[in-house]
């Protein structure tokens, strides 16, 4: 009998709820339209909702009429971005993720204390970009990106004396040991963050991907391919040794996509929505799978509060 299977968690975590929830309550408030600075999350779906809805998405601040309500992304944004939105007289609202701003506390923190600080994390990414942007200018320190164990093993920094690591929040766990475990042997002083930079939500979706590609002969991921934590999980069901998909709509599922398969896995990035993930289990019911199981896993609740002015 062929058969789907749910992973659990999958799908939105709490720093993409409050974003959602932060582009549509200041439509509900303000009226539209309102600006976001970037894609919000990165969702096909969810950004197509909230154009209908009266969000208008640019990439920059100078796309945005005087005086407008603007939001930033769940990714966080550099420090330069605020001053701008202060400069063009721009109300703003931030959507960025608790946990990221975690991060942007962290890097300011080392920063005042004058130490160099290493990131682990993929270039041109918008998180990236808005947390190396957290450092501040007149530091006497120096801020460096690390994408892989390669370039652990080539950096030099100013200061291996006094040095600090943090990583992008939506990284695979096991991608950043292996980078740590690289700058840890060269940098044996490199001080790291007291939690884990890696959050729950990416924590607790891989280890449910990783179940699932047990009991997986192929698995979909739901999620948009500009998504980190969606391509992530992709590359850890392919090491698990299982057919991995990123699709986003439920019309890229082929039926040679699933030949010989019986059973079918579903998973889904933290900036999916589920509404999606159920389109997609009944375009793949469609091609003769008949049970549909949701696996154990673990119970998240994480809440993340709206901003004041929202709430
Ligand atoms: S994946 Fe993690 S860091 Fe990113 S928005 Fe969700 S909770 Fe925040």
């Amino acid at each position: 009998m062929k058969v789907i299977k749910l992973a659990n968690p999958r799908g939105f975590c709490a720093g993409v709820d409050r974003a959602i929830d932060i582009v549509s309550e200041a439509i509900e408030r303000f009226g539209a339209p309102v600006y976001v600075r970037h894609e919000v999350v990165h969702n096909r779906k969810v950004v197509n909702d909230l154009k209908a809805k009266g969000a208008i998405f640019v990439q920059e601040l100078s796309e945005i009429p005087k005086g407008s309500i603007t939001i930033f992304s769940a990714h966080g944004v550099a420090e330069q971005v605020e001053l701008d939105a202060d400069y063009r007289e721009l109300r703003y609202f931030d959507a960025t993720c608790p946990l990221v701003s975690k991060v942007h506390k962290e890097v300011v923190r080392f920063a005042q204390s004058g130490k160099d600080i290493i990131m682990v994390g993929h270039e041109n990414h918008p998180e990236v970009e808005g947390t190396l942007g957290r450092f501040p200018l007149n530091s006497l320190g120096k801020m460096y990106l690390v994408e892989d164990v390669d370039q652990a093993k080539s950096i030099n920094v100013n200061q291996p004396e006094n040095l600090c690591l943090v990583t992008q929040t939506t990284l695979s766990v096991s991608d950043t040991e292996e980078i740590i475990e690289e700058l840890k042997k060269r940098f044996p002083l490199m001080q790291e963050p007291k939690s884990e930079d890696i959050c729950y939500a990416t924590q607790n979706r891989q280890d449910a991907v990783k179940q699932l590609a047990l009991e997986s002969e192929a698995i979909i991921v739901v999620g948009s391919e500009n998504s980190s934590n969606s391509n992530r999980l992709k590359e850890l069901a392919e090491k698990s040794g299982s057919i991995s998909y990123l699709i986003d709509d439920p019309d890229q599922i082929k039926l040679e996509m699933l030949h010989n398969i019986s059973s079918l896995g579903i998973t889904a990035g933290a900036s999916a929505p589920e509404e999606l993930v159920q389109l997609i289990v009944k375009k793949c019911m469609t091609f003769g799978y008949e049970n549909l199981e949701e696996l154990d896993g673990l119970k998240e609740n994480i809440f993340f509060k709206l901003p004041v002015e929202l709430r």
